[in-house]
């Protein structure tokens, strides 16, 4: 078994059809399988074996997609970092997973400097045309010359099942770096589930989501993929361009996240745009507001699905064709997954009541990697994934989210923990404490607030907070609001009072 036969057998069977359209190129089945079988034996070539963790540090591109794929077929597991990170965010990332090489843009590897010798990783290779600067005694190369040299005739690996295939950060902080481990057929799972609800043959995708999570990884690009169907990828998401987009290429979906329909519903130049090509809208990663969903049947005139789960889930658990949805919800249980919802004490409860979501099968991850104690956490003795997620259930199995139990904030579907934030904060020498929280935000459905206790005699501004926070953290996780406070609530155990701050 292998996730990269989802890509060799849709070369076989359509080998001139579109595989993926990036910033007017198109590449087909047969080439991407030719560039991938390059990346593969390059990889070989540069010593990386079989179960060598590579890094992938870059915004969706061509280059992610060779290298992700490439990496599969030669059995080595790429670690896909999300590419708003900074440096020393990835340096986390990257160094926990044991990464061997890297593959990044100039821009990115320049930002990396300040932490390369942290990187862990012996070999750099570079995408993009320009300012690629090879220095082969220091191991950087430049993606497309070290691509270009290698034989293209690779015999992909067969592995067992479980066999890891992908890394998928969810957070990372000094011994708190959680890497989602993903098996290959997790992986094939998800994908071959999800296309066979959503997916036809003729569908253009348009993966708005980007390539770094597994949304857009999983369900967009290899869905595709097991459809034998066009994906269509902007680099990054921005508003006007992704409308535009919809426009020259004529996608039939769009799957996305429920701020990125906020956004564009919202736009002054919607009444005059033609988005009739569109026949479905997917979202998953975050709340989408009931209106939204009006909104965007009536200005766009199209359906709409909505999906849920969690990069622990590969991620998606739950899902139904835009004829079936009902209001409010994130879909039934897909594939072979079994959902139960609990009370605070592990007990089942009937259809209809509310309880922490419960789940179990083929796509749940076998947990974090080299972090045993932290996947403990999130089993129960008897197999039971918790999701941290408040639901209930209705009689006919539809989903809905109500609540969360976990500390996670959801700002526009990318996840802050706030321990990420607070041990930057707390390395500050003003800082006695902080606590940050998520708080309701109309456009992002939540941003990030901090409560700060200065130690006495030290004065601080909230523009100097982010000042100081800006180099560290990802814009996402930045705080949309500092309060200065005397003291942080917490319990006599010392935890923080969060639902008492929110
Ligand atoms: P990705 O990282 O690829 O976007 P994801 O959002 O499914 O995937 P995570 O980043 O791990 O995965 O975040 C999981 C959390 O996102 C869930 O626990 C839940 O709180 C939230 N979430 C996911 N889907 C939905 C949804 N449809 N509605 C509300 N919340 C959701």
């Amino acid at each position: 078994m292998n996730v990269a036969n989802l890509l060799t057998a849709a070369a076989h069977e359509r080998p001139d059809h579109p595989a993926f359209v990036f910033e007017g190129r198109t590449v087909t089945y047969r080439e991407l399988e030719r560039l991938t079988g390059q990346f593969a034996n390059l990889l070989g070539q540069r010593g990386v074996r079989p179960g060598d963790v590579i890094a992938i540090f870059l915004e969706s591109s061509p280059e992610l997609i060779v290298a992700y794929m490439g990496a599969l077929r030669a059995g080595v597991v790429p670690n896909v970092v999300n590419a708003s990170l900074k440096p020393e965010e990835v340096r986390l990332v990257v160094s926990d997973s044991n990464a061997f090489l890297l593959v990044t843009d100039p821009t990115r590897w320049q930002a990396l400097q300040a932490v390369r010798d942290g990187l862990g990783t012996c070999q750099t290779l570079l995408s993009g045309d320009d300012d690629v600067t090879e220095d082969k005694d220091e191991g950087l190369e430049s993606f497309n010359t070290a691509l270009e040299g290698s034989p293209s005739d690779f015999k992909t690996l067969e592995l067992a099942p479980e066999t890891l295939a992908s890394l998928l950060y969810t957070s990372g902080t000094t011994g708190f770096a959680k890497g989602v481990m993903l098996s290959h057929r997790n992986i094939i799972d998800n994908a071959t589930n999800f296309a066979r609800v959503h997916f036809t043959a003729d569908d253009r995708l348009l993966i708005a989501a980007p390539l770094f999570h597994c949304w857009g990884l999983i369900n967009g690009l290899l869905g595709s993929f097991v459809a034998r169907a066009t994906a269509i990828v902007p680099r990054r998401y921005r508003t006007e361009p992704t409308l535009d987009l919809i426009e020259t290429t004529r996608p039939t979906i769009m799957l996305g996240v429920p701020t990125m329909v906020n956004y564009m519903s919202k736009s002054p130049s919607i009444p005059q745009r033609s988005l009739d090509s569109l026949r479905v809208v997917l979202c998953a990663a975050a709340p989408m507001p009931l209106e939204l969903i009006e909104t965007m049947r009536r200005l766009w005139k199209v359906g709409y699905a909505e999906s849920y789960g969690l990069t622990e889930t590969s991620p998606v658990i739950t899902t139904t064709p835009s004829t079936e949805m009902r209001p409010g919800s994130c879909g039934r249980a897909m594939g072979d997954t079994i959902l139960k919802v609990v009370d605070a004490e592990g007990n089942a409860l009937p259809p209809g009541a509310v309880g922490e979501l419960w789940a179990q099968g083929t796509a749940i991850t076998a947990g974090y990697f080299g972090k045993p104690e932290m996947t403990a956490e999130v089993f129960t003795s008897d197999g039971w994934f918790k999701t941290g997620d408040i639901v209930k259930i209705d009689d006919d199995g539809y989903v809905f989210i109500v609540d969360r139990v976990k500390d996670m904030i959801n700002v526009g579907g990318e996840k802050v923990y706030p321990r990420d934030v607070e041990e930057v904060l707390h390395r500050h020498p003003a800082v006695a404490d902080a606590v940050v929280v998520g708080i309701p935000d109309l456009n992002l459905s939540e941003v990030v607030k901090a409560y700060i206790a200065l130690k006495p005699d030290h004065a601080w501004t909230p523009e100097g907070v982010l000042d100081y926070l800006r180099p560290e953290l990802a814009s996402f996780k930045l705080p949309r609001s500092v309060e200065f406070v005397a003291e942080v609530p917490r319990s006599v155990s010392g935890k923080a009072l969060r639902r008492l701050l929110r």
